[in-house]
């Protein structure tokens, strides 16, 4: 039987484009060959990679604004670096709000002088610090729109004329913000869009150009602009199967429906983790994410009990991070509302089990 899947990423896809990726693997359009045996020049992929970068800016409403959209490898983790190779001339702010920022500012400092604004490492990362000041000279200013470990998420975007660049890793795709107030966007496909493998890179092109450093061909923005995203031999598989959920995605109404369903889905299991008195959210109440939900048992004597019912329910993947401990249900735009309702179910039968 199918399982409910809260993983956190590698993490739940739409089934159907799991069925379509998996039918690629056989026959790519009818051709007698498997997408992962074709040239990546053909015409079939050269194709399914316009359309997953046009997808991508169309779905993100950047089209004709000066923005291009690119299928990298390196995951999230080389647009750390990559991000001030190609930006950090003198210096740049970092908004600290977990680990992964962490890990962004420690990179960063590799190419400049890098300002950390603020942090909320003082209350181990559960809530999002704001009213800080944004010095006008910074090159950028980096935010992690979504922390995926902790479950906090930026909810008002800073007030700045300086460009923002963002990871939006564990939530590109999933609610309308005002996407050209970005600069630079980056996300491991493995959340909310495909498999592990590719990341996608939506830049403003005009941003580029401005170091004075030598960057090596791969790690140049300009470079894979210039070649389509196919400087190298990209990874296939990863990118048409992006392109297949960034399709189911537009079929079903885009992200301002998906973000209904997000927001429906993220409502059901906070209004019963605030209703329940065996529970306690983690994130402040004002910065919960509606992709990722972390929580905790008020007694961990009910943790064996409560890990029994979810492998019971077809529960899978809600262990918290090792960082945070207790629960986490990420809950991307492929999780339906009923799998959410298995979940609340569970948390709601615990109190007739203790
Ligand atoms: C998962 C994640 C990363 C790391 O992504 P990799 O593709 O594994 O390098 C970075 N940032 C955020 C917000 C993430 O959720």
């Amino acid at each position: 039987m199918k399982k409910h899947n809260f993983s956190a990423g590698p993490s739940i896809l739409p089934q159907e484009v799991i069925k379509e990726a998996s039918n690629a693997i056989l026959d790519i359009n009818s051709s007698g060959l498997s997408l992962i045996e074709i040239s990546h020049r053909s015409k079939d992929f050269v194709e399914i990679m316009n359309k997953a970068t046009s997808l991508s800016l169309e779905l993100l409403n950047l089209e004709n604004k000066g923005y291009k959209a690119l299928f990298l490898q390196g995951g999230a983790s080389l647009q750390f670096l990559m991000t001030a190779y190609n930006l950090l001339q003198n210096k740049a702010g970092y908004l600290n709000t977990g680990s992964w920022s962490t890990k962004a500012i420690k990179e960063a400092k590799l190419f400049g002088e890098v300002i950390e604004l603020a942090s909320s490492k003082n209350k181990n990362f559960n809530y999002i610090p704001k009213g800080f000041d944004i010095d006008p000279d910074l090159d950028y200013l980096h935010l992690t729109t979504n922390n995926t470990i902790f479950g906090t998420q930026i909810k008002d975007l800073p007030n700045t004329e300086v460009p923002i660049i963002a990871d939006m890793s564990s939530d590109i795709f999933s609610r309308n913000i005002d996407f050209s107030k970005f600069d630079l966007i980056y996300a491991g496909a493995q959340k909310n869009m495909g498999p592990a493998g590719t990341t996608l890179v939506v830049v403003k092109e005009e941003i580029l150009g401005k170091v004075n450093r030598q960057i090596p061909s791969m790690l140049d923005y300009q470079v894979h602009i210039d070649k389509e995203s196919m400087f190298n031999t990209p990874p296939v598989f990863s990118v048409y199967t992006s392109m297949l959920t960034l399709k189911w995605l537009k079929e079903n109404g885009g992200i301002s429906s998906i973000e209904l369903k997000n927001l429906k889905k993220s409502d059901l299991i906070y209004s019963e983790i605030d209703s329940n008195e065996l529970f306690e959210g983690f994130a402040a109440i004002e910065d919960r994410s509606i992709m990722n939900v972390t929580f905790n048992l008020k007694n961990n004597q009910h943790k064996e009990i409560f890990d029994k019912m979810c492998i019971d329910a077809n529960i899978s993947g809600v262990n918290g991070h090792r960082s945070v401990g207790g629960y986490r249900a990420s809950i991307y735009n492929a999780m339906n509302i009923s799998s959410v309702n298995i979940l609340v179910e569970v948390m709601k039968e615990l109190k007739n089990k203790v």
